[in-house]
């Protein structure tokens, strides 16, 4: 089968490889479409894979075979794929599955390859039906909806105004949910156009250009001097946090939803003043996955708009070098089988 692998030279390369084999307790899932997220592109950046890894975890897909323990699942199931957990550890019971440290078997980084491939082989612990009315590309984008949803349960809050700085299409998810859940004003801090042009699709009240407006300035012109009860830091930019913090309100939460793998400043005086809770936000649970599927099947949430590159296997290191490395696209989704 095919497959774009890691490859220190030159990144991403496409190969040949065997197919997966199964054993007794294993599904085969034929995939149908892979999204490459923000995720994908700092493991290949890292340079800690090993050569011939198949990463990709944004998968839908159809139940291609299955192993004789197998029950529940049928051949031509539409599904999506997310990690599995234990239910027992302390993480599992405290709701937070994606910590636990037990029995966490993940696709695409983990210890099955992922979904720049043709086919791959699942715990069937890790299948999501993908329900009627939703399509490939839909179930494909699921969980970058359920990543953001995850950061809004982790902020806590449930309402009020919202900040959300970056313009990726983890923000422009959030800015979405948001909008769905009630949250107002919305407003989302980006400086590519295009992407604030989506924004406003999307459901935020305002859009802001931080190169070219003073965004501590608009956030307090927004909410009355107040500052935003909730700010999601989703730009990637270490500096960001701390314009998040001097964004929040008083007893306001920042979450960083974004992962920054360097060191940043911080004043902490300013989490002091305005008794600001600074948390973060990590993965996402089934049910958040499923959460999002049906307001997908509702029509409530179309991710497709994201989609900037709807492009093949063999486009992928191409793409990688001039679209994702370079931060031009919004989302890369891979076509790989054949759509539903
Ligand atoms: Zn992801
Ligand atoms: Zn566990």
């Amino acid at each position: 089968m095919k497959a774009a692998v890691y490859d220190s030279r030159e990144k991403l390369v496409v190969r040949d490889v065997p197919m997966p084999q199964l054993d007794a307790n294993e599904v085969l899932i034929k995939v149908i479409n892979t999204g490459f997220c923000g995720s994908d592109h700092s493991m290949v950046e890292s340079r800690n894979l090993k050569d011939g890894t198949i990463i990709g975890h944004e998968v839908s897909g159809t139940v291609a075979d299955m192993g004789a323990q197998v029950a529940g699942t049928s051949v031509g199931d539409r599904v999506i794929i997310r990690p599995t957990c234990c239910g027992k550890c302390r993480e599992c019971r405290l709701g937070k599955p994606y910590l636990c440290r037990v029995d966490r078997r993940t696709i695409g980084l983990g210890d099955f390859p992922g979904g720049f491939a043709e086919y791959l082989k699942v715990d069937p612990r890790m299948l999501i039906p993908i329900p009627e009315g939703v399509d490939s590309q839909n179930g494909a984008l699921a969980e970058a909806f359920a990543a953001s949803l995850h950061g809004i349960r982790c902020s806590g809050k449930e309402e009020g105004s919202a900040l959300v700085i970056g313009g990726g299409s983890i923000g422009l998810a959030l800015v979405r949910l948001l909008k769905i859940m009630g949250f107002g004003p919305i407003v989302l801090s980006e400086p590519v156009e295009e992407k604030r042009v989506l924004a406003i699709d999307f459901g935020a009240d305002t859009v802001v250009d931080p190169f070219n407006e003073n965004l501590i300035l608009r956030a307090m012109d927004e909410t009355g001097g107040a500052g935003f009860d909730t700010v999601f830091e989703c730009s990637g930019l270490g500096e960001s946090v701390q314009t998040a913090v001097n964004a929040a309100a008083n007893g306001g939460t920042v979450c960083v939803v974004s992962i920054i793998m360097r060191n940043i400043e911080i004043m902490p005086v300013t989490l002091n003043f305005k008794e600001v809770w600074l948390t973060g936000s990590y993965s996402n649970t089934h049910e958040e996955n499923i959460r999002c599927l049906k307001w997908m099947a509702e029509g409530r949430i179309d991710g497709r708009p994201l989609i900037t590159d709807y492009v093949s296997l063999d486009e992928l290191p191409h793409i990688y070098r001039e679209r994702i490395d370079t931060g031009r696209a919004i989302k890369v989704m891979l076509k790989i089988g054949e759509e539903f």
